[in-house]
């Protein structure tokens, strides 16, 4: 049965779930007040299997692959357009322990084992060397954009701030980012949100590498997106020198991007959780009030998958999984 449903926030999180419930006939609005700082106009787009300095694979990454790969087939159809790429990315080893790491790994993402000579030809610096794992690009400032086109054409986007006077016919759910944190309803969870800088830079280098901090072509215009920092306070105090330097001291294992240009500098402030889990869910007590967040800095790659288990929930009552769902917290 269709459901008259609002989506506060336009960023990836209340996007993705907005054209997931409109795919399963719900009439759908969505709006977004356009604040400064969202994670998704500053994020790079890099879905990574290996995760963090121990390389661990999370356990659902196969099941958000299948989402996204689903979710974006049909999105790119309306689109003529594509979102997601996959592409080859260099995992610059940080020490030997990494190393044997990646060697002990079985895994159907691991491509190859590069040597440091063979790094040194790439023009990277890397003493340990680097793994080469299969991963993913996600355009997010691209698909919002065309998404916010789609839905303003069908008279389903306002630019506006909640009103919960405005909406009281409406089940309303809440995909605000970090700006959680102001919203009376849902602030007593667990979230810790994290700033962090990307700067755009000039380089003709057309290599994906990270060693934690990320280098990323950005198509073919000679430039790459390069970052990114963690900071838990001042969050709202926007691109700093002292994250800048950060960055280009983390990239030296690219030694001639050392004296690169800047074209843009942005942070934007992840909204991740203290066991790093998504809150999704109903409010406890206000029944037409739902969460949709807490998907911290692996947003492109968990989405599409959480917004499926969401409009099963909302669509069909299928219980959204344990571990995601607000309740844990109740
Ligand atoms: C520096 C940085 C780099 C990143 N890189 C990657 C990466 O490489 N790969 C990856 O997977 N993830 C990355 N991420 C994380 C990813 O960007 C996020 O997980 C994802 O964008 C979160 O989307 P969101 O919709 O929850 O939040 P946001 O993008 O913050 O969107 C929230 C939206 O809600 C709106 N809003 C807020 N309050 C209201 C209100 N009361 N009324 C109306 N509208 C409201 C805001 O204007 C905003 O548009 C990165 C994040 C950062 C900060």
């Amino acid at each position: 049965m269709s459901q008259d449903i609002l989506i506060v926030g336009h960023g990836l999180a209340g996007a993705i779930l907005a054209h997931s419930l409109l795919e399963r006939g719900q009439n759908v609005r969505v709006i977004d007040s356009c604040s400064p700082h969202s994670a998704t106009q500053v994020s790079a787009g890099l879905i990574n299997p290996f995760i963090g300095p121990k390389l661990n694979i999370p356990t659902d990454f196969d099941n958000c692959m299948d989402a996204n790969l689903h979710f974006y087939q049909i999105i790119e159809k309306h689109a003529e357009k594509k979102f997601l790429q996959s592409i080859d990315l260099f995992r610059i080893f940080l020490a030997v322990t990494q190393k044997d790491r990646w060697n002990a790994l079985a895994s159907p993402y691991k491509k190859k084992t590069i040597s440091p000579s063979q790094c040194s030809d790439s023009g990277l610096l890397a003493t340990y060397g680097a793994g080469v794992t299969k991963a993913w690009k996600f355009d997010s400032q691209g698909f919002i954009n065309f998404s916010q086109k789609s839905l303003s054409s069908q008279g389903r986007f306002q630019e506006a701030n909640f009103d919960p006077m405005r909406w009281t016919d409406h089940l309303v759910i809440f995909c605000e980012g970090y700006r959680v944190i102001k919203n009376q309803w849902f602030n007593m969870l667990p979230f810790a949100p994290a700033q962090g800088d990307v700067l755009s830079i000039e380089s003709s280098k057309g290599l994906h590498a990270s060693n934690g901090t990320w280098h990323m072509p950005d198509g073919n215009k000679g430039l790459a997106r390069v970052g990114s920092t963690w900071r838990h306070e001042n969050l709202e105090s926007g691109p700093s020198q002292r994250a800048r330097d950060e960055i280009f001291k983390r990239l030296q294992f690219i030694p001639s991007l050392q004296n690169a240009s800047i074209n843009s500098h942005l942070s934007g402030v992840r909204s991740g959780t203290k066991d790093r889990n998504p809150i999704i869910g109903r409010h406890p007590k206000i029944k037409s009030y739902y969460l949709f967040n807490g998907f911290g800095s692996r947003g492109c790659s968990t989405i599409p998958l959480a917004a499926h288990e969401f409009t099963n929930f909302i669509t069909q009552g299928i219980p959204l999984p344990q571990h995601k769902n607000l309740s844990r917290f109740l």
